[in-house]
C-alpha cells in the first residue's frame, strides 16, 4: 500500500490547508470538492483535481473529508467504490453521527477514522496542534503518520464517537468563553471602553482558569462539594452583578440571565454553603 498518497476531500479553508500540508510533506494529493474552483492554488502547487469524487477516492488508500458536517459525506461519497478505503473523517459532528458514519462506511467495505481538530486552518501542520481521533486501531497506525502531519493525533480509542465527544467538550468550552469575552466587550464598549483596553484582563482571566480547572476537577472527582473559599451563595450574588451591571449598561442580558437562573436554583436547592460545584449536579440532572 503507497502510504504517500492521500485524497483530501472538501476544500473549505481547512482541508484547502491540510491538502497544503501534504503538498508541503511530498505526498501526491488528489483534491475534489462539490463546487469548483476551490482547488486552483493547489493544482498550481502539484495536487490532482479529481474529475469526481470515484476517481479522488480510487486514487488512495486514505481519504480525508473535511467537509460542514458529517452528514455531508452521505451526499458527497454517493455510490462511490469505498472497499478497502481508509476515511478519515475530521469534520465536526456530534458523537452518534460518527458511529452512524463509521457503521456506513464499514457497511461499504471502508475503515472509518473520525477527527476532532482543535486548531484552525492556520495551525495545520503546525506544533503545538492537536487533533483528537477515534475509531479502528489497526487504520489508526497504518495512516498515523499522515494524520500526525496535520497536527498531533491524541488518539480516544476505538469508540467512534469519542474523537467528537472530546472536541465537543473542548468546543463547550471555548464557545461559552468565547461569547463571554463578546458579552465583556459588549457591557465596556456602551462604557465608552474599548476591547483593546480590557484585553490584558481578559488574558489575566483566561491565565486563571486553569487553576480553577485543577483544583476543580480533583475536589469533583472525590465528590467534595466543601467549598469553603467559594461558597454558591457568594457565586449567585456575584452573577447577579455582573447580570445587573449589563442591564444597567443597556446591553443585551439573555446569556447572564441564564447564568444567574442557574445560580439561583443552585442556592434553592439547599447548596448555598457548599461550593458551586454542586451545579454540575442540577446540570446533569444527577440526584444530589
Ligand atoms: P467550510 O464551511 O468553509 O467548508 C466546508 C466544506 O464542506 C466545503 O468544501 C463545502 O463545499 C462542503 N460542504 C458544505 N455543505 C456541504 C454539503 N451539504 N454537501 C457536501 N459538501 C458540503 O468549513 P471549514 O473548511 O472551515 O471547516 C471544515 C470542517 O473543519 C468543519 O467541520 C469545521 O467544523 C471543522 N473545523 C474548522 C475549523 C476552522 O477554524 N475553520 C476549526 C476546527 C474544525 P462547497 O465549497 O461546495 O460549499
Amino acid at each position: 500500500m503507497d502510504n504517500t498518497k492521500v485524497t483530501v476531500v472538501g476544500l473549505g479553508p481547512m482541508g484547502r490547508a491540510m491538502a497544503a500540508a501534504y503538498l508541503d510533506a511530498g505526498y501526491e494529493v488528489t483534491v475534489w470538492n462539490r463546487s469548483a474552483g476551490k482547488d486552483t492554488d493547489l493544482v498550481a502547487r502539484g495536487a490532482r483535481s479529481a474529475p469526481g469524487i470515484a476517481e479522488a477516492v480510487a486514487a488512495s488508500p486514505l481519504v480525508v473529508l473535511s467537509l460542514i458536517d458529517v452528514e455531508a459525506m452521505y451526499g458527497t461519497l454517493g455510490d462511490a467504490d469505498l472497499t478497502g478505503r481508509v476515511l478519515a473523517n475530521l469534520s465536526s459532528d456530534l458523537p452518534d453521527k460518527a458511529r452512524a458514519a463509521a457503521r456506513w462506511a464499514e457497511e461499504r467495505g471502508a475503515a472509518y477514522l473520525t477527527g476532532g481538530v482543535n486548531v484552525p486552518p492556520a495551525g495545520i501542520g503546525r506544533e503545538g496542534s492537536s487533533i483528537f481521533i477515534s475509531g479502528p486501531r489497526e487504520a489508526y497506525e497504518e495512516h498515523r503518520a499522515a494524520l500526525d502531519l496535520l497536527a498531533a493525533t491524541d488518539y480516544r480509542g476505538c469508540d467512534p464517537g469519542h474523537a467528537q465527544l472530546y472536541y465537543q467538550l473542548n468546543m463547550i468550552l471555548f464557545w461559552t468563553a468565547y461569547t463571554g469575552w463578546y458579552q465583556a466587550v459588549a457591557v465596556a464598549r456602551a462604557n465608552g471602553l474599548t476591547a483593546s483596553d480590557i484585553l490584558p484582563y481578559a488574558g489575566y482571566t483566561a491565565d486563571t482558569l486553569r487553576g480553577f480547572y485543577t483544583e476543580s476537577a480533583a475536589l469533583v472527582d472525590a465528590g467534595d462539594h466543601s467549598g469553603e473559599d467559594q461558597r454558591l451563595t457568594m457565586c449567585a450574588a456575584s452573577v447577579e452583578h455582573i447580570l445587573h451591571t449589563a442591564a444597567d449598561s443597556g446591553v443585551d442580558t439573555a446569556i447572564l440571565a441564564a447564568h444567574a437562573e442557574l445560580y439561583r436554583r443552585g442556592v434553592e436547592a439547599g447548596f448555598g454553603d457548599e461550593s458551586s460545584s454542586r451545579l454540575i449536579q442540577l446540570l446533569a440532572a444527577e440526584e444530589a
